[in-house]
């Protein structure tokens, strides 16, 4: 078997168009644009580039979008302090504040003082708690866009064995509230896992959200499997590999995301959905 590709940037792309034709029929009847304020700490490079990629999505789907850019060593009651002044701007309806965050900087008192509903990330316990509740308000971004592309399979997902490789709170754990949502059987698998290859052969699903480059062999996959690959890895000559040894892999399954151009994508596609979903929250009151 040869897979088919899940293509993220395409997806991603007619997302944005259909959020830019939102985004102008609500300016058409009179209400204001939706409105992102970014935060970054620090310089982090890859965060800097994450950053200005989220910002130029808002700009093409017509959102307005602010930078806050803090030294490394602002303190923890600053960064706070800039918070709660964005959580009460009526202009803001989504804030992002990209992680890491410096050591000295608590990231999940940071995560909790975002407003609920101002949380686009979908990374505070309240959003969490509701997606762990099956009553989902804004969703984590990646995991969001994952089912968003899973859904372009046309495949139906109830029942599946569905395996993720990853425990993170930005991924491997919000991917399988969503996917044990969707009626399928998961295993959260971790560095301490044993024997992971004989537990992914069995699997139908697999998500990749490690952060080891080709960690993922071809003769590990069942055929026919649908496999995600979430990591971005940067290899010694500067490009970008999955987690997955994508060529061995696409020999069995039967749908892979290539990286670059999957999953990537849609974790932006699915930020300007939750900042979309969430102005449309606050202009409703
Ligand atoms: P993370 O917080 O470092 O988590 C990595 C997970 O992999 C951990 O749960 C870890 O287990 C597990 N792991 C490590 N080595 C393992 C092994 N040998 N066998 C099995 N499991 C192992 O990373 P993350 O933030 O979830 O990100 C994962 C990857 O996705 C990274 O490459 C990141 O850059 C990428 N990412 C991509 C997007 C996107 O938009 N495409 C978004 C976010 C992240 P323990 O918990 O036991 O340590």
């Amino acid at each position: 078997m040869s897979a088919q590709i899940l293509d993220g940037k395409a997806t991603a792309a007619e997302i944005r168009a259909d959020i830019k034709t939102q985004v102008e029929a609500l300016v058409a009847a009179g209400k204001r644009q939706p409105g992102l304020a970014v935060v970054l700490v620090g310089d982090n490079a890859a965060s800097q580039v994450y950053v200005r990629n989220k910002r130029a999505a808002c700009a093409e789907v017509g959102f307005f979008s602010e930078l806050h850019q803090l030294p490394p060593d602002t303190p923890a009651a600053e960064l706070l302090a800039l918070i709660d002044d964005l959580n009460g701007r009526e202009a803001i309806d989504g804030i992002l504040v990209q992680l890491p965050l410096p050591a000295h900087i608590d990231e999940e008192q940071v995560i909790e003082r975002i407003l609920p509903t101002k949380d686009v990330d979908g990374f505070h316990p309240y959003n969490v708690g509701r997606l762990t509740l099956r009553m989902p308000l804004l969703r984590p971004c990646t995991p969001k866009g994952v089912m968003t592309l899973l859904a372009r399979t046309g495949r139906n997902l109830e029942g599946l064995d569905a395996l993720i490789i990853g425990q993170s709170n930005i991924v491997g754990r919000p991917m399988a509230l969503e996917l044990l949502a969707a009626r399928c059987t998961i295993s959260v698998c971790h560095s301490r896992t044993r024997d992971l290859p004989g537990k992914i052969i069995n699997a139908d699903l697999v998500v990749a959200a490690v952060g080891r480059p080709h960690f993922v062999q071809g003769d590990w996959i069942k055929e026919g499997a649908i496999v995600i690959d979430v990591g971005i890895n940067r290899t010694a000559a500067g490009s970008l590999v999955g987690d997955v040894d994508f060529a061995a892999v696409a020999e069995r399954a039967s749908w892979i995301t290539p990286v670059p151009g999957g999953v990537g994508p849609m974790t932006i596609a699915s930020l300007l959905e939750n900042t979309l979903q969430a102005a449309r929250l606050h202009v409703a009151g």
